[in-house]
C-alpha cells in the first residue's frame, strides 16, 4: 500500500500513514525502512537522512523531491537561512524529546482539521502559527484531558500497544490517556492575530513581505527583523511597559532566564507575544519608536545579534540613538598604516574572534569612513567603531593585534620576591610535589594556589603565556 501524501502534509505524518496502511507496527516498519532504531528519537521532519529518503522513494515510487518537500527543508530560504539538524532554529518549534518521550509540547494541532483529514499539517511545526489559518481557532499542543504533549507517534512506540490493528492512523488519539483529540471544542482566535499570521505565511509562500509603511521586503530579511522585534518585546522593560501602560495581556509563564527565545515559550505565550508584535508593527515605525522610548530602551537591544542589520531597520533603530542627542562621531579617514589588501590579510589571519572583529571594522571603515554606517552594517556600537579607529590611527597595527598575546600578565604575584627566592632554593635542594608546594605556599601566604600558579613558580617564569613556555623549553 502506498498512500499518497497530502499537499500540506508533514513527512512524519505520511511515514506513519505508510506504516499503518501496510498494517505494520511503527517500530518494525521504521527499522525495516531506515535500518536505525533511533529514527523516532530524532526529529525526522527536520533532518531526514538522504539514504532513508532514497529508500522510501524506491519503496513507494514517489520522486525524491516530493518526499523531501514533506520535511521542514523547504523552509530554508523562505523562513530560515539554514536548518542544522539539532541546534535551535528560529520559527521552528523544538520537539523537546528524550528518547520517545516529549518532555514539553512542540507539535501543535487543530481538532477541526483532524476531523476533516486525519494527518499532520506542515504549519503545525512553525512557532509563529498559533491559530488554524483555515478554521480561525486556537491550535492546541497538548491533550485537553490529561495535558500530555501532542505526540501521535507515541501511540505505536514504546507502549507495547499495537496500533497497526486500529482502523485509523494514530493522529486523533492522545498517546497518554487515549482521549479523542478531534472532539475538543476549539476556541475562536483573535482576528488581528490571524491576519498577522496570514501575512507571514503568505510572505513565506511568495518570498516577499509587504512591510507596512516600508514597502516590499525580502522575506528572509523580514523574518529576521520580526524575530528581532519579538526579542525586543521580550526584554523586561518592554514587557513591563506593554502590559502596564499599553494594557496588553501578559505572559502566563514568563521566563526567569533572560536569554530564552520566542521558541522556548509555551503556545499560549507565543500567541500573546505575537499580539505584542502586532502592536509594535502598527503605524510602523512611529508607534514602535515611541514605545521603545517610553519603555526606556536604548538602541542596542534592537540590533543585538542581528547580522546584517537591514538598512531600513537600522535607520529606525538609529532614531533611538539620536534621541539621546548624540550625533555619530566624525573621525575622518583611516591612517595609512596598511592598504586594503593588508587589512584583509590581518582580518583573515586574526587568531581570535575579537581581533577579527576589530580588523573587520577597520576593513569596512577603510572603504567608507562613517562610524554609523559601519556600526549598523556589523551590528556593533558606535563606540566600538570609534575606539577601534582611534586606536589604530594612533598606535598602528600593533594597537589592534591581540593585546595579551605573548605579554607578561600584569597581575600581582602571590609571593614576595624574597619568598619566591626561598621557594626556588627549596625546589633545587629537595624535589617537591605540587601538593607539597601548595602546602609550602599556603603556610606562608594563607592561600592555597592553583596548579597554574605553582607551575609558574616551578618554572620560574613570569606568566603562563606561550612566551613563558617557549622561554623555558628553548
Ligand atoms: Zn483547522
Ligand atoms: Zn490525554
Amino acid at each position: 500500500m502506498r498512500p499518497r501524501p497530502f499537499a500540506d502534509e508533514l513527512f512524519s505524518s505520511w511515514f506513519m500513514r505508510l506504516a499503518h496502511a501496510n498494517t505494520q507496527r511503527l517500530p518494525y516498519f521504521s527499522f525495516h525502512m531506515t535500518g536505525h532504531h533511533n529514527f523516532w528519537t530524532r526529529d525526522p521532519d527536520r533532518s531526514l537522512r538522504a539514504e532513508v529518503a532514497r529508500a522510501l522513494s524506491g519503496a513507494t515510487g514517489l520522486p525524491l523531491d516530493t518526499i523531501v518537500a514533506l520535511t521542514l527543508r523547504p523552509l530554508v530560504g523562505r523562513v530560515i537561512p539554514t536548518l542544522p539538524p539539532r541546534s535551535q532554529v528560529r520559527w521552528v518549534t523544538p520537539l523537546n524529546k528524550r528518547g520517545y518521550l516529549c518532555e514539553r509540547p512542540g507539535l501543535s494541532f487543530c481538532p477541526a482539521c483532524l476531523r476533516e483529514g486525519l494527518y499532520l499539517r506542515q504549519t503545525w511545526r512553525l512557532s509563529f502559527v498559533g491559530l488554524c489559518q483555515h478554521h480561525g481557532c486556537l491550535l492546541l499542543d497538548a491533550c485537553p484531558a490529561c495535558d500530555a504533549p501532542y505526540a501521535p507517534q507515541r501511540n505505536d512506540l514504546g507502549h507495547g500497544q499495537d496500533w497497526s490493528v486500529q482502523p485509523e492512523p494514530p493522529f486523533g488519539c492522545c498517546a497518554t490517556c487515549g482521549a479523542d483529540l478531534r472532539r475538543g471544542d476549539a476556541s475562536p482566535g483573535d482576528a488581528p492575530l490571524l491576519a498577522l499570521q496570514g501575512w507571514m505565511l503568505q510572505g513565506a509562500d511568495t518570498g516577499v513581505l509587504p512591510w507596512p509603511g516600508q514597502g516590499d521586503v525580502p522575506v528572509l530579511e523580514g523574518f529576521d527583523v520580526l524575530h528581532q522585534l519579538l526579542t525586543v518585546a521580550l526584554t523586561r522593560g518592554m514587557q513591563v511597559h506593554l502590559t502596564g501602560a499599553c494594557g496588553l495581556l501578559g505572559l502566563k509563564q514568563p521566563s526567569a532566564r533572560p536569554n530564552r527565545t520566542f521558541e522556548d515559550h509555551i503556545l499560549p505565550d507565543r500567541r500573546t507575544l505575537l499580539q505584542h508584535l502586532d502592536f509594535l508593527l502598527q503605524g510602523w515605525p512611529d508607534q514602535f519608536v515611541r514605545t521603545c522610548q517610553a519603555a526606556g530602551l536604548p538602541k542596542s537591544p534592537l540590533v543585538h545579534h542581528l547580522h546584517p542589520v537591514p538598512a531600513w531597520y537600522g535607520a529606525v533603530a538609529d532614531r533611538l540613538s539620536r534621541q539621546g542627542g548624540r550625533p555619530p562621531p566624525q573621525l575622518g579617514s583611516l591612517a595609512a598604516h596598511l592598504d586594503l589588501a593588508g587589512l584583509t590579510r590581518e582580518r583573515d589571519g586574526a587568531p581570535t574572534p575579537s581581533e577579527r572583529r576589530r580588523w573587520t571594522i577597520l576593513w569596512h571603515y577603510h572603504q567608507g569612513p562613517e562610524v554609523a554606517t559601519v556600526a549598523r552594517r556589523l551590528g556593533v556600537s558606535w563606540d566600538l567603531v570609534r575606539r577601534t579607529v582611534t586606536r589604530y590611527n594612533a598606535q598602528g597595527p600593533e594597537g589592534i593585534r591581540e593585546v595579551k598575546r605573548g605579554r607578561p600578565s600584569p597581575r600581582k604575584r602571590l609571593l614576595t620576591a624574597e619568598q619566591e627566592e626561598e621557594l626556588r632554593l627549596a625546589l633545587t635542594t629537595t624535589p617537591m610535589s605540587y601538593a607539597e608546594m601548595a602546602d609550602w605556599v599556603e603556610a606562608r601566604v594563607g592561600r592555597r594556589p592553583n596548579t597554574t600558579t605553582l607551575w609558574i613558580y616551578r618554572r620560574g617564569v613570569d606568566s603562563h603565556s606561550r612566551e613563558g613556555r617557549r622561554a623555558t623549553s628553548g
